[in-house]
């Protein structure tokens, strides 16, 4: 595996991986890697034959500073863990690599499903999110990325950002290719932030779920289904929404529609803030 530090050392390895007529998979991440990610490895080499991770905790999409300062950093690890899986090329660079200050970057435009449960809780977050994911896939121009489900929001933003950009010409055609939550055996979706729970909080956490599925089976209208979701949620998770979504807009709806509704969810857990969401009624 390659590991790139800089943006020169990357343009190097994506021409040459270009040149040898490779088709390019990319996975951006965060780091401190975990099952759900090398999910993610795994579905790009399944279909494309040049993998390249790129590690960068973007300070942008943190709204508050704790939460940047505690996020885990474990770019040692992370780079055996993707070296044992087989990935051609790590991309861990610093600020300065990904925004110099004389980079002159459109700074993409967030839809309407920005400013909603995610984006009310944590405002600026999406937007810093998809100017990272813009300027990586400027560097990378992949030709699949790769995106869990686990953050349903930030998917549905990144998709729609990549189309408009296809169409207005700013952007080479790419696909975005969503991956299904890996969790747990207790089901706890797995995130980089779980390392920093107490054993207590993992016990807590897993009600998450537990409240998900119990929504899952509590009939059609939306009413029931939040309210057998919350009866199952732990009294110790701090609830910042629990909301029945349509899949696409993410707009709350009354009854789960024909192709089914997303349960979505938000909690804090000590001072670890969990998400999850799971396609109910499909
Ligand atoms: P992060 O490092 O948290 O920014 O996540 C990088 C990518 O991994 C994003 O596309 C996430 O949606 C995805 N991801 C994180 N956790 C999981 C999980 N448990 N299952 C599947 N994908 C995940």
């Amino acid at each position: 595996m390659i590991l790139c530090h800089t943006v020169k050392e990357l343009a190097q390895a994506v021409s040459q991986a270009k040149a040898e007529g490779n088709s390019i998979g990319f996975i951006p991440t965060m780091g401190a890697l975990h099952e759900g990610h090398l999910s993610l490895v795994r579905a790009a080499q399944a279909n494309q034959n040049f993998t390249i991770v790129s590690v960068f905790v973007n300070p942008l999409q943190f709204g508050e500073k704790d939460d940047f300062n505690s996020y885990p950093r474990t770019l040692g690890v992370d780079a055996r863990l993707l070296t044992d899986a087989g990935v051609d090329v790590l991309f861990a660079p610093n600020l300065a690599e990904v925004f110099p200050a004389d980079l002159d970057l459109a700074e993409p435009v967030p839809g309407s499903i920005a400013e909603k449960f995610e984006g009310e809780f944590r405002p600026g977050h999406f937007a810093g999110m998809l100017k990272v994911v813009s300027r990586l896939f400027d560097l990378v121009a992949p030709d699949y990325a790769y995106f869990g489900e686990k953050d349903a929001q930030q998917l549905a933003l990144v998709k729609q950002m990549v189309s408009e950009q296809i169409t207005a010409g700013r952007r080479e055609p790419m696909r975005v290719v969503s991956c299904p939550t890996i969790r747990d055996e207790h089901g706890l979706a797995l995130s980089s932030r779980n390392s920093r729970l107490s054993e207590a909080e993992i016990l807590i956490s897993r009600s998450l779920q537990q409240a998900l599925l119990a929504g899952a089976s509590a009939g059609k209208k939306r009413e029931q289904i939040l309210s057998a979701a919350k009866a199952q949620l732990s009294a110790e998770a701090r609830l910042e929404y629990l909301e029945l979504v349509d899949p696409q807009s993410f707009e709350v709806v009354e009854q789960l529609p024909a192709g089914g509704g997303l349960l979505i969810i938000a909690a804090w857990v000590g001072d670890v803030r969990l998400i999850d969401n799971l396609l109910i009624g499909g």
